[in-house]
């Protein structure tokens, strides 16, 4: 007997299949499945279902002051099985958070701040007598599989007079401790991006690589991608979009992907602000920003499902596989305009729009 039998499940590539799961994993994958389930849903004809949407760059610990939101709220709510809070607690108060993420219906990993206290002032990474390798490792050690990474914030006003010594920290962090995954954000300088990317790895993840900054990817006289940010690309250090406030522009955006360089994964960087009042709103949102610079929706869903899930090693999530965790997203694409904003206010209007109608974590079933 199955928990669960999905009938009619149509994938972005027009497959059509059915997917039985028992006790929150996938176990079957078929053209039909015959076996009994306690509960059958048969999907609309205009609906596609994916893999569970990860959003790879939030802010999701309520208990913060300056960039927090509730799980729920950015995912399960909005069509996201799965988020990664970036950074926004340290060594000395991810516990808490953990605690409090546990109740969420989301799944809720997190990357761990190198600054112990997370984004407690916006500035934590001025004070270097912060960053506690020795910390960092405990809670690597105690919360294995909560926290999937680390977070190092390079821009002018988290930094101070550090200059590039954070990320170095940073990559001394990640080296001591299994080469785990390291998100690095970036924006204005100091540091130059040149010199972030330089000391950036193959696997290291760039959020925030489409801001419409001076210290951007694009030259803004030429027009062009700088050089440095192609030998960067080449490589292997992940472009990743943590669109946010301030950081989403779709010039740039467009001009990377006219000239071949895409962004491997795409993710809000939401937080409660950007989210009642824009320019992020929801993951949806942000899919059609990117759809309307020119990505094709099979390109979009694989950026938030198999890459997310590759890029912070979540072993079961992302694929719509037997073994997988029963994680779905089911969503609708329809004829529809739309304007849409990015960080800067410039707009673009979109004739597809992207809805979830329901979202599946660990085989239980929500409404959108
Ligand atoms: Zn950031
Ligand atoms: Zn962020």
């Amino acid at each position: 007997m199955l928990d669960l039998l999905i009938k009619e499940a149509r994938l972005i590539d027009g497959t059509k299949l059915e997917i039985g799961v028992r006790d929150q994993k996938i176990v079957a994958v078929e053209e039909k499945i015959t076996e009994d389930a306690k509960q059958t849903i048969v999907l609309d004809p205009d609906v596609f279902l994916s893999a569970g949407w990860i959003d790879d760059h939030v802010h999701c610990f309520e208990k913060m002051n300056l960039y927090y939101d509730y799980p729920d709220q950015i995912g399960v709510e909005k069509g996201v099985t799965s988020v990664i809070d970036a950074g926004t607690t340290g060594a000395e108060n991810i516990h808490e958070f953990y605690e409090l993420a546990q109740q969420a219906k989301t799944n809720v990993y997190a990357l761990v701040n190198i600054s112990k206290w997370g984004i407690v002032e916006q500035d934590e990474l001025a004070d270097l007598s912060k960053v506690k390798e020795a910390l960092v490792r405990k809670v690597l050690q105690s919360l294995p599989d909560f926290i999937v990474g680390i977070k190092a914030r390079m821009s002018k006003t988290v930094i101070g007079d550090n200059g590039i010594t954070p990320l170095e920290m940073a990559k001394k962090i990640q080296a001591d401790n299994q080469h785990l995954p390291l998100m690095v954000h970036v924006g204005s300088a100091p540091p130059e991006l040149e010199e972030i990317l330089s000391v950036m790895e193959k696997g290291d993840v760039l959020t925030h690589c489409f801001n419409g900054k001076v210290n951007g990817i694009l030259d803004q006289e030429t027009d062009k991608i700088k050089s440095f940010v192609w030998d960067a690309y080449n490589k292997g250090v992940i472009f990743d979009i943590g669109h946010g406030t301030d950081s989403f522009n779709f010039h740039v955006a467009q001009k990377a992907l006219q000239e071949g360089l895409q962004a491997r994964s795409i993710s809000t960087d939401i937080y409660i602000r950007n989210r009642m009042n824009g320019p992020v709103y929801d993951m949806a949102t942000t899919l059609e920003k990117l759809f309307v610079v020119g990505y094709s929706w099979a390109e979009i869903i694989n950026k938030i499902t198999e890459a997310p899930a590759q890029n912070f090693g979540l072993r079961n999530k992302g694929k719509v596989q037997v073994g997988y965790d029963a994680d779905f997203t089911l969503f609708k694409i329809e004829e529809k305009e739309k304007e849409l904003t990015d960080s800067n206010g410039y707009t673009r209007m979109t004739n597809q729009q992207i809805t979830p109608v329901k979202t599946i974590i660990g085989g239980i079933v929500y409404d959108n």
